[in-house]
């Protein structure tokens, strides 16, 4: 039997225009074609579409080359650089000229130019008249220069069958002649889009809806060559929590603004994945998951709305579930610029025993670092207003007389430790929290972290006893 042989086709492509960073639409137009292609034994392919020399810069494609391997988002071969294909995309603007498909054009930017100043005169939709449609090229004046439009239908109705935004018809009179092939030799990215796909095999083009009227033209590029139509995805774009098309005002940024924020890159990942996909209301949802979930039906057609604190909270699903060590990595780097110093061996071994404790209570990466800066803090620590209020408070008597009983421990363990502080608590008369907290503060210098015996534990005999000491003193 052959294996597979249908889906194995599958072909889909990103395929950004690198003018900015990949921004958090681009970076789940990518999701979605990762996802559909490896759901289904296919390929995913990508193609930087930097015809724009004007506007693409090498930042830019470094940018979203570094997003894509952080999203873990891997691309089947190497990049296409749709730049280096343009003597193709004028064969192929040829070939349509050959095959009457489409024609020289011979209107000056002048002709042009009015052209359009008239249809606005007369309000009517800025497009081209098709005056050298049926004319005779060699109507035109010797050696002058020339574009290669498109002879679009101009009767009758054009219809996609949208693998999400389901039957659209659009009457071809909206078609215009548009250009292929600039005067200079260049090719038009509607151009250029579809030669792309076709020679790399893509099947399944999943993009923003904003391209879907890009579709309708190109199609009868596509017809006109004869090639295989592909299936097309138009995915509703992320809108800000306000229900405006999101803008870097509702906290659009690129995917490596998310990085530095402290979002995991799964966490990213599921977020972006549930923000227009659904499978009922799983609201967790990996890498696994979605490869086994994934289809287009899940896609909505109603813009997703952009939500900080859904991202949020499944970041802090993720950390919870992340690998100690990983997350020991990741906060490092930060710590030591806090400090201001490298950490050693033993530091970096009582941070990674810490992570347990400290990673149920973080919501990103930052928070997680800097919830664990108060075990490398040289003493005395520096306390925070809170933690001094604290102190002055409940600190005293009662935290000297908790000193005197931890200094008799045998074991210096979270168990034996928390029986002694419970029955101090007890023969004075007063709840665990009067010990707990002012114990906290000369801990941690903070009023929040951990379990106060736990923080025991991991700082040592030792560093414990010093700081009570130094709030003792
Ligand atoms: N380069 C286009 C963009 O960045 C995408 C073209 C396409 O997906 O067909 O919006």
């Amino acid at each position: 039997m052959e294996r597979g042989a249908a889906s194995s086709d599958i072909v889909t492509r990103f395929a950004p225009s690198p003018t900015g960073y990949l921004h958090i639409g681009g970076a789940r137009t990518a999701l979605f074609n990762y996802l559909f292609a490896h759901a289904n034994g296919g390929k995913f392919l990508l193609r930087i579409e930097d015809t724009d020399k004007a506007r693409s810069t090498d930042d830019a494609i470094a940018a979203i080359l570094s997003g894509m391997r952080w999203l873990n988002l891997d691309w089947d071969g190497d990049p296409v650089y749709q730049s280096q294909r343009s003597d193709r995309h004028a064969e192929v603007a040829h070939a349509l000229l050959e095959r009457g498909a489409a024609y020289r054009c011979y209107a000056t930017p002048e002709e042009l130019t009015e052209m359009r100043e008239t249809a606005k005169a007369e309000k009517r939709p800025i497009r081209y008249d098709g005056r050298w449609r049926e004319r005779d090229p060699a109507d035109a004046p010797e050696g002058a220069p020339f574009t290669i439009r498109l002879k679009a239908p101009q009767t009758g109705e054009t219809t996609i069958d949208d693998l999400v935004q389901g039957t659209v018809t659009v009457p071809n009179a909206e078609l215009d002649d548009f250009i292929l092939l600039r005067s200079d030799g260049s090719p038009t990215y509607m151009l250029a889009v579809v030669v792309d796909d076709h020679d790399m095999g893509v099947t399944h083009l999943i993009r923003g809806d904003d391209h879907l009227n890009n579709a309708f033209r190109q199609r009868v590029i596509i017809e006109a060559m004869g090639w295989p139509m592909p299936q097309w995805a138009h995915v509703p774009l992320i809108h800000g929590s306000d229900g405006a098309k999101l803008s870097k005002r509702h906290g659009a940024l690129g995917v490596e603004a998310y990085r530095d924020l402290g979002i995991l890159p799964e966490a990213l990942e599921n977020y972006l994945l549930r923000l227009g996909w659904g499978h009922g209301d799983e609201d967790i949802v990996d890498r696994a998951r979605a490869l086994e979930l994934f289809s287009l039906k899940g896609v909505g057609r109603n813009p997703a709305r952009f939500d900080t604190k859904k991202l949020e909270n499944l970041n802090a699903h993720y950390i919870r579930q992340a690998d100690d060590e990983r997350l020991a990595k990741l906060v490092e780097p930060t710590i030591c610029a806090e400090l201001g110093r490298d950490l050693d061996d033993p530091s970096r071994e009582l941070l990674l025993r810490t992570m347990p404790e400290l990673k149920p209570r973080a919501k990103n990466i930052n928070e997680l670092a800097d919830g664990a800066l108060f075990l490398f803090r040289t003493r005395p620590l520096n306390l925070d207003e809170k933690a001094s209020a604290v102190l002055e408070k409940e600190g005293g008597e009662l935290l000297g007389k908790a000193r005197s009983t931890l200094a008799q421990a045998d074991e210096w363990a979270v168990e034996p430790l928390g029986n002694l502080l419970r029955e101090l608590a007890e023969a004075e008369g007063v709840g665990l929290g009067k010990i707990a907290q002012p114990m906290r503060a000369a801990l941690t210098g903070r009023t929040q972290s951990p379990g106060v015996f736990e923080m025991l534990e991991l700082l040592g005999r030792e560093e414990s006893l010093a700081r009570i000491d130094d709030r003792l003193s």
